[in-house]
C-alpha cells in the first residue's frame, strides 16, 4: 500500500460512459423551454457560436432540403453553404445574421423557433438527433477533448427557462428528457446510478461516524 501525497480527487466528478460528469451541476438545474419566456430578450439561438461536425453538417443540409416545401422563409438561402461559416482548421459553425441570430432560427407568433426542430417534427424524426448536439443538449454542454466533461453551460442561468434547484432527489424532468433523447436510456440509467453514489458520498461526509 502506498502512502504519500496523491492527486486530490474531485468527488463531484464521476465517470459515466465516455464522459466526466459534474453530478451536482446536472442535478442542480431545472429546464423547461417555452419560447414565449424569452420573447422579449435574447434567446439561446442569438447568443452562442454553434460548432458543427462534418456529420452534423450533412444532416443539417439534408434537413434544410427536406423542409424547403414547408417553410418558405428559408427558400431565399439557395445554397446550403450559406448556413455555415468555416473557421480556422476547417471547423464549421452555424452562420448568424446581422442580429447574431442563427440563420436557422425563424420567428413565429410564439417566439423564435428552430427550423431544424420544426422540420424534424413534421417528418416525425427525433429533433434531438437532427439538431447539432450543442443545441440538442443546451443548457448542458460537453467540453472538447479525449475525456469530455458533461456539465451545465456557464451562462445558462441568465435565461428564464433555467433555474437553480437543490442538487438532491431526482434529476429534473427537462434535463432527464434531454439526456435520454440525446444520449439514450442506458446512459441515463448509468447517470442516475452515479447520482445515487454521489448522494451516498454526501451523506457519508455529513455523517462521518455513521455506519459500521
Ligand atoms: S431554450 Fe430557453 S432561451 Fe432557448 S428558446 Fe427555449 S426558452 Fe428561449
Ligand atoms: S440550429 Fe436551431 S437550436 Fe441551434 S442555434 Fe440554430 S436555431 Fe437555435
Amino acid at each position: 500500500m502506498s502512502v504519500g501525497k496523491g492527486e486530490r480527487s474531485d468527488r463531484r466528478i464521476h465517470s459515466v460512459g465516455a464522459f466526466r460528469v459534474d453530478i451536482d451541476a446536472l442535478w442542480g438545474i431545472a429546464h423547461c423551454c417555452r419560447a414565449e419566456l424569452c420573447k422579449k430578450m435574447k434567446c439561446c439561438c442569438e447568443v452562442y457560436d454553434v460548432s458543427v461536425t462534418q456529420k452534423e453538417l450533412s444532416c443539417i443540409i439534408g434537413m434544410v432540403e427536406a423542409g424547403k416545401g414547408f417553410y418558405a422563409g428559408l427558400n431565399s438561402h439557395s445554397r446550403c453553404q450559406e448556413f455555415f461559416e468555416e473557421g480556422e482548421g476547417g471547423v464549421f459553425s452555424l452562420a448568424v445574421d446581422e442580429d447574431m441570430r442563427c440563420v436557422l432560427a425563424y420567428r413565429s407568433r410564439h417566439g423564435l423557433r428552430c427550423y431544424l426542430h420544426s422540420v424534424a417534427l413534421r417528418l416525425k424524426l427525433n429533433p434531438y438527433r437532427t439538431k447539432p448536439q450543442a443545441c440538442a443538449i443546451w443548457p448542458l454542454a460537453v467540453s472538447d477533448g479525449r475525456r469530455p466533461a458533461l456539465g451545465v453551460q456557464e451562462s445558462a442561468f441568465s435565461f428564464p427557462c433555467n433555474r437553480r434547484r437543490p442538487a438532491r432527489g431526482a434529476l429534473d424532468e427537462g434535463i432527464e428528457q434531454i439526456i435520454r433523447e440525446t444520449f439514450g436510456e442506458t446512459f441515463l440509467d448509468q447517470l442516475k446510478e452515479a447520482g445515487v453514489e454521489r448522494r451516498c458520498q454526501g451523506e457519508a461526509a455529513r455523517n462521518p461516524d455513521g455506519g459500521v
